[in-house]
């Protein structure tokens, strides 16, 4: 069986095929770029997509001829942007006479993970540009233990790299200045399990305006937030009892990171896994896997049940193919 997913949520619209053993059979990604020193912009993200998902289209079926499933992100994410998606999913379905899937593009990140990791039942610990969130399957659900209070933590990297003149995506540029950085004081705020990075950012804007070294910024904006989710995530794994924890996300690309999450696992006698890189970031082939998941498990959607909801919820979603 192959099914072929359909990313759209924010700056990627992305295909992917992959089949029932796990096998990818095609990965593409179109990326939208801010312009420098702008963050992203929902209509011209979904105008790009707009431009750019016919190209995907051809691509992929071109690649591959006989596909099962049709699965496309249909939450959380920008309007403009999932409606791209969610329009091209509903026209192929109908062309081809496919079965349709909506995923959730926060546990099809936890699912692509699983695979690629071979992990079990982690806690999982998803951090990206537009979500950071701590969740563990409990109860038939994917519950969620703690989340950010304000902006997501991959977001938090990038306004700091701006306001410095960093280059974007900001993370990578932060992490490679932080390895030169000295420790300059910063705030440190887990609220019971959730996390707040705003009042962080804010405090490194202002030692930036005061000529404190970029290096030191960076370096100390690193390890303090990343302390802050470790904590979290330790708390999470001992309510739990979990054995492993997962990064997801692109965030979890950080070799800081997931340095510090495998220090924190060690003291506990539990796993830590990182999704690979090709994956950490929003793709294709993690809608798909998600679409042959909830297909084989007997997941089935009209065509008036696909529209999106960019609200969407970890929590709220069925998990039919976890037992
Ligand atoms: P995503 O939203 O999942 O596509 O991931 C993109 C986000 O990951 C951006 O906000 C990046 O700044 C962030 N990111 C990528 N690599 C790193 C890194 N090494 N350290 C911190 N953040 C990173
Ligand atoms: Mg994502």
């Amino acid at each position: 069986m192959k099914c072929l997913g359909i990313e759209s949520t924010a700056h990627s619209f992305a295909i992917g095929i992959i089949d029932d053993k796990g096998k990818v059979l095609f990965d593409e990604r179109s990326i939208y770029k801010p312009p420098l020193g702008k963050g992203i912009h929902p209509r011209e993200a979904a105008q790009f997509h707009t431009e750019h998902a016919t190209n995907v289209v051809k691509n992929a079926l071109k690649k591959v001829k006989d596909i099962d499933v049709i699965s496309f992100s249909q939450g959380p994410g920008l309007p403009n942007c999932l409606q791209i998606g969610a329009s091209v999913a509903r026209y192929l379905s109908i062309k081809y006479k496919k079965p349709l899937i909506g995923i959730n593009h926060c546990i099809a990140h936890i699912e692509i993970g699983k695979l690629m990791t071979n992990c079990k039942d982690p806690v999982v610990v998803y951090c990206s540009g537009g979500n950071t969130q701590i969740i563990a399957y409990v109860g038939k659900k994917y519950r969620i233990f703690g989340e950010t209070e304000d902006i997501p933590i991959g977001n938090a990297f990038d306004v700091l790299a701006r306001e410095i003149g960093l280059e974007m995506p900001g993370g990578p540029k932060v992490e490679k200045l932080a390895k030169k950085g000295k420790w300059v004081d910063l705030p440190y705020v887990v609220k019971g399990m959730d996390l707040s990075f705003t009042g962080i950012v804010t405090q490194c804007k202002k030692l930036h305006k005061e000529n404190v070294k970029k290096e030191d910024i960076c370096y100390s904006f690193q390890e303090t937030v990343f302390a802050m989710l470790t904590e979290v995530t330790e708390r999470a794994l001992a309510h739990t009892n979990k054995e492993e924890v997962l990064l997801v996300g692109g965030v979890a690309a950080s070799h800081r990171l997931q340095d510090m999450m495998k220090v924190m696992c060690r003291g506990r006698e539990a796993k830590s896994y990182s999704v690979p890189d090709k994956y950490a970031g929003d793709n294709g082939v993690m809608i798909a896997w998600n679409g042959i998941l909830a297909f084989k498990s007997g997941q089935k959607m009209k065509i008036e049940d696909t529209n999106f909801i960019k609200d969407w919820r970890t929590d709220d979603v069925d998990v039919t193919w976890l037992k």
